[in-house]
């Protein structure tokens, strides 16, 4: 498979290492979410370790994790590329932020119902002993009714996560004390985050702010 087989319909989201577009796949007119990361200055054999854990991540089947289907290199302009299903209810995040300027919130039933969904593709994950690193509610997508979410942005390439610092990987909100610390990241970690994500649905906040990194 390579991009050819893709039609670009719009961009969905742009990040310092990638992009993502809604994308439709040409032979059959299905939609598909793809994501392109930089591989600036890797080498070949960190190439194959990231497509090769895109294909694991492909493995992971639970209703609770966005689908990852297909991976591949565009040589031309050196991105990995990743096919996923299209989610079609936006994030969490904006969910969120939907609620607080229309002075709303979540139902308990829906965070009660979010907070289990989350727990099992978390567990979905962590029982094949991968980490997702960078749970927060701008990687949890939603279905088109709302009525189920998915964990996403899953750590498409360790190779790419690890050579950036945490303060470049966005947000630090969700990050726990050991991550902070630059201590080594374990399931745990996750959960913290994870624990972040909920008290973030409950109150419209995530639990730790600060003015600047060091508060
Ligand atoms: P990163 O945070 O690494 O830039 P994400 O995977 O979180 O990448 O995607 C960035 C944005 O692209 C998301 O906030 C969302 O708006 C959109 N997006 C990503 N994946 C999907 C998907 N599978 N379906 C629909 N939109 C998506
Ligand atoms: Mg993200």
């Amino acid at each position: 498979m390579s991009l050819k087989d893709f039609r670009i319909i719009a961009k969905l989201g742009e990040g310092a290492y990638s992009s993502v577009y809604k994308v439709q796949r040409i032979s059959d007119e299905q939609e598909y979410a793809l994501k392109r990361v930089k591989l600036l200055n890797l080498s070949e054999k960190e190439k194959q370790n990231a497509l090769n854990e895109v294909r694991i991540l492909a493995s992971i089947q639970s209703p609770y994790i966005v689908g990852y289907k297909e991976a591949f290199i565009d040589d031309s302009s050196m991105a990995l590329c990743v096919i996923m299903e299209y989610a079609t209810g936006g994030d969490l995040f904006a969910k969120l932020g939907q609620c607080y300027k229309a002075k709303t919130r979540l139902s308990e039933q829906e965070i009660w119902a979010y907070a289990i969904q989350l727990i099992l593709g978390l567990k979905a994950l962590h029982d094949m002993n991968i980490l997702h690193r960078d749970l927060k509610s701008a990687n949890v997508f939603l279905t088109k009714d709302s009525d189920r979410i998915q964990l996403g942005d899953l750590n498409v390439s360790k190779v790419l996560r690890h050579e950036m610092a945490y303060t470049q990987t966005g947000t630090p909100y969700y990050a726990s004390p050991e991550v902070w610390r630059d201590q080594p990241y374990n399931l745990k970690s996750d959960i913290w985050s994870l624990g972040c994500v909920i008290y973030e649905m409950c109150t419209l906040k995530p639990p730790f702010k600060g003015k600047d990194m060091e508060s």
